[in-house]
């Protein structure tokens, strides 16, 4: 056992640990350094906390542990990158669920129920706000798993009247809360109870009525949610370790939150609110002549090109391209041709996905640029590859105000000389909007899984 003082101390270490872990993610180059710091910092919360006074049932406790560590352990190594935001999500709902559970336990703990006067209260409100966040959080991340493994269409639901349920269902809440706060003992259970419906139902609704291209913000928007929901666990269970980390998942889930939106040019509010106010649009349809080519007269284009843009998208990480485009750029660029790539904030599934890819396979950073970098550039270069990319290269965000992703800034190859898709067929991205780039002149289609294709080109560039 140790003392408090002992546990406050190293409760203050860890969360110094924390800040500096996510001060080292900032950059690729001091990563993991940051995740190091993040392991060393919850091993060392975990210790204090177990070895901290008032903990019984050690052996339940290490049982949970061992089985966690071993599902833990058996998932990430089994993981496929593509499906690593599908896992984020999955673990953002363990937070709520735990939250709500906390939450509860609290609520029917004896040292709760024979609490008085404003103490109560203020436990009260922790509880009913961290069981709101928390089942908010569960059943939004749960849908948003849904929607990443595409069991859930990705497509909005809306219905009329949609943001007049949810301002009813958030009133109706405000007033379950009141009722609650003021009941004794245990008799504000079913006031609880039916909040927790109403907060899962919202959960359910708000995600829902989010459409695919939007999806980027809602994922940091339940990173923010578990950070919150965390905190508010450390308010109810009294562990300020867990509010100064909630609170840093919270605030930095939130500016991520906010940065993704200035990226794609969509309000915050509507958004966070489920599309509150927003109407729902299709997009035209298209019809017209689309060029396709075969992987020799793609080499033939890059050996021809002395510029190439490569825009990498979702596909590039389905067909594990990366591998064989840093062998292309190798033979490219020693054949004294400028290659470089565009990256786009929202490309693949998660923030950082191509970037996290092309490090992986040894692409030097200093040709990695950002879209707002690359985008000056394209109306010089030679030739663009797009490598299963399609919403973040779609004409139709500047083009087609009838498109959903109308407004979105996209990586705009069209404006480059020649511009060579790889994708496999004709099919949408995942906001769903057809791509009306595929019908350009200067634009030929290369069909085809993405690494196939490389490598079909790569034996011909010598
Ligand atoms: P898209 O999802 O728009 O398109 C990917 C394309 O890759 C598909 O059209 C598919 O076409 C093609 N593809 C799939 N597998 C292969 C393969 N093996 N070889 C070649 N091509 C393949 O990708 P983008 O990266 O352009 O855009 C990302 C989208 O995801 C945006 O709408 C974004 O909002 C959303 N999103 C982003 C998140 C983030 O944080 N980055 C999080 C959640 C969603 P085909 O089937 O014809 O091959």
């Amino acid at each position: 056992m140790i003392s408090t003082n002992i546990q406050i101390a190293a409760y203050l270490f860890a969360s110094i640990l924390f800040i500096l872990s996510l001060s080292g993610l900032s950059s690729q180059e001091s990563a993991k350094k940051g995740v190091i710091y993040g392991i060393v910092g919850m091993a060392i919360a975990l210790c204090a906390t177990l070895f901290g006074g008032n903990i019984q049932g050690y052996v339940y406790i290490i049982v949970a542990m061992v089985v966690a560590s071993v599902i833990g352990v058996i998932v990430a190594r089994k993981v496929q990158m593509t499906a690593m935001p599908q896992l984020i999500a999955l673990l953002h709902s363990f937070v709520g669920l735990a939250a709500v559970l906390v939450g509860f336990s609290s609520f029917i703990d004896p040292k709760t129920v024979s609490m008085a006067g404003a103490e109560r209260a203020i436990h009260m409100v922790e509880i009913f706000v961290g069981i709101f966040i928390g089942a908010i959080t569960f059943t939004g991340s749960i849908i948003a798993w849904g929607k990443l493994t595409e069991n859930i269409t990705s497509k909005p639901l809306v219905f009329k009247g949609k943001d007049v349920v949810n301002v009813v269902l958030l009133l109706a809440s405000v007033v379950l809360g009141v009722m609650f706060v003021g009941q004794g003992g245990t008799h504000g259970m079913p006031f609880l109870i039916a909040m927790t419906v109403i907060a899962a139902f919202f959960g359910v609704m708000l995600v829902m009525a989010i459409g695919g291209a939007d999806m980027p913000v809602v994922i940091s928007m339940l990173n923010s949610l578990s950070g919150w929901t965390a905190a508010a666990s450390g308010f109810m269970l009294g562990n300020d370790l867990l509010i100064v980390t909630g609170a840093l998942v919270g605030s930095s889930g939130a500016i991520l939150s906010i940065i993704m939106c200035r990226a794609m040019n969509r309000s915050f509010f509507a958004v966070i609110s489920g599309g509150f106010g927003q109407e729902v649009k299709t997009g035209r349809k298209l019809e017209g002549k689309v060029n396709s080519m075969t992987h020799d007269e793609a080499a033939e284009w890059l050996k021809e090109a002395q510029s190439v843009v490569i825009v990498p998208g979702y596909g590039m990480a389905v067909a594990k391209a990366q591998y064989p485009i840093h062998d292309m750029v190798e033979k490219l660029r020693s054949q004294g041709k400028s290659v470089k790539f565009g990256i786009h904030p929202v490309a693949g599934r998660l923030p950082g996905h191509m970037n996290v890819l092309l490090a992986e396979a040894n692409v030097p950073y200093d040709i990695v640029l950002e879209m707002d970098e690359v985008n000056p550039e394209l109306p010089e270069t030679d030739v663009a590859m797009v490598v299963g990319a399609n919403d973040t290269v779609n004409p139709g965000a500047q083009e087609d105000p009838s498109s959903p992703i109308y407004g979105m800034p996209v990586v705009e190859v069209w404006k480059a000389k020649r511009v060579i898709v790889m994708k496999r067929s004709m099919a949408v991205g995942y906001a769903g909007v057809e791509n009306p780039l595929f019908y350009k002149e200067n634009v030929s289609m290369l069909y085809g899984d993405a690494k196939d294709s490389v490598d079909k080109i790569n034996a011909k560039l010598g």
